[in-house]
């Protein structure tokens, strides 16, 4: 028997759903990227497990995919199984300053939702239209925060489908890295916040996400910033210096308000966006002689 035959066993729960053929470009921001074999949203943790087994079993790649806010598809598509994380994995629990989070729930919900609770710790998020497991991943942060600032503990899945408690330490998070992605899925975490007055946290998240939209381009379909900040420096100040704003290859173009996104404007291809960032990573490097990393993360390239 084929894998795409024994597939839609693993669906149980209503809610959850199973497609084959789906073009990953209406998954993520970039807007960019062919087809996945099957992609599937997953209610909870007993049907996650079982993907861990099948994905065991049958060798099958499986990639999770959050919001695809931080993600570049290749022109090919992904041979293998996407996977995104709803219903109870997008969960949102409250006690007190203690906040459980499901790897699915949406970073601005998480932002929006603690500020009118009056906790204060992920004002910074509002702008980051990735979710939760994508920021445990990355440790996505702005204004100096990092998401892994406020973890107490990690939840992971392995590849037989057992859940294992991570904590902060074993979480390794570094400059949007984290050592999470070694492990099967990530489904969860538990935040720390810090209680405090609801206008006072409302008014910061609503001063970051403003300056967010005056610095960076939100128009545009993109994934954020393209490469990470040298140690001491910024990527978008290098990229600039360098007289690569509005530089084009193909669809793809580097943004003339911040050097460090490219965006998708006509079509891009993903071998558009790659070729430009080949392209800056060169310029940079003869002008500056800083070699820049790629911050982004690809799927489906071999
Ligand atoms: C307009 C815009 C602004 C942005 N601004 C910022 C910013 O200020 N700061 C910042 O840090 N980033 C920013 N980003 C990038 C992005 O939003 C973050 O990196 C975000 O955390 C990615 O989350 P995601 O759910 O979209 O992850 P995806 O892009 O879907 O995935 C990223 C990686 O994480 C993996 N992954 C996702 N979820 C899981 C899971 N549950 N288990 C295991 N692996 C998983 C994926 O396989 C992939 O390797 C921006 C992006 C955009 C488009």
């Amino acid at each position: 028997m084929d894998w795409k035959e024994a597939l839609p066993k693993i669906i149980t729960q209503p809610g959850s759903r199973l497609r084959f053929a789906e073009p990953l470009a209406k998954h993520t921001y970039f807007g960019i990227g062919g087809e996945a074999t099957a992609y599937m949203e997953v209610n909870t943790v007993n049907e996650l497990a079982a993907l861990a087994r099948f994905h065991k079993q049958w060798d099958v790649p499986i990639a999770v995919i959050g919001r695809g806010s931080n993600l570049l598809v290749s022109d090919a598509g992904f041979k293998g199984i996407g996977v995104r994380l709803i219903g109870k994995l997008a969960k949102l629990e409250v006690d007190g300053d203690v906040v459980s989070v499901g790897a699915g729930l949406s970073l601005p919900r998480l932002s929006k939702t603690m500020s009118r609770r009056g906790l204060s710790g992920v004002e910074f998020a509002l702008g980051i239209p990735g979710s939760v497991g994508g920021a445990l991943i990355m440790n996505a942060g702005a204004w100096g925060s990092s998401f892994g600032d406020v973890v107490r503990n990690v939840t992971v899945m392995t590849d037989t489908g057992e859940l294992v408690e991570l904590t902060h330490a074993e979480a390794n998070f570094e400059y949007r890295h984290s050592g999470l992605d070694a492990y099967f899925c990530v489904t969860g975490a538990t935040l720390t916040l810090e209680p405090g007055d609801v206008d006072t946290i409302t008014e910061r998240m609503q001063a970051f996400y403003k300056q967010k939209v005056a610095t960076q381009p939100f128009a545009e379909e993109n994934a954020g910033c393209m490469f990470k900040n040298p140690a001491g420096d910024s990527a978008g100040r290098l990229i600039d210096i360098s007289g690569l704003k509005g530089y084009r290859i193909g669809g793809a173009e580097v943004s003339t308000v911040h050097g460090n996104f490219i965006l998708n404007i006509d079509n891009a291809t993903a071998e558009d966006v790659l070729n430009l960032v080949a392209h800056i990573q060169q310029q940079v490097r003869e002008k500056t002689g800083i070699s820049l990393q790629t911050e982004v993360k690809r799927l489906g390239f071999d």
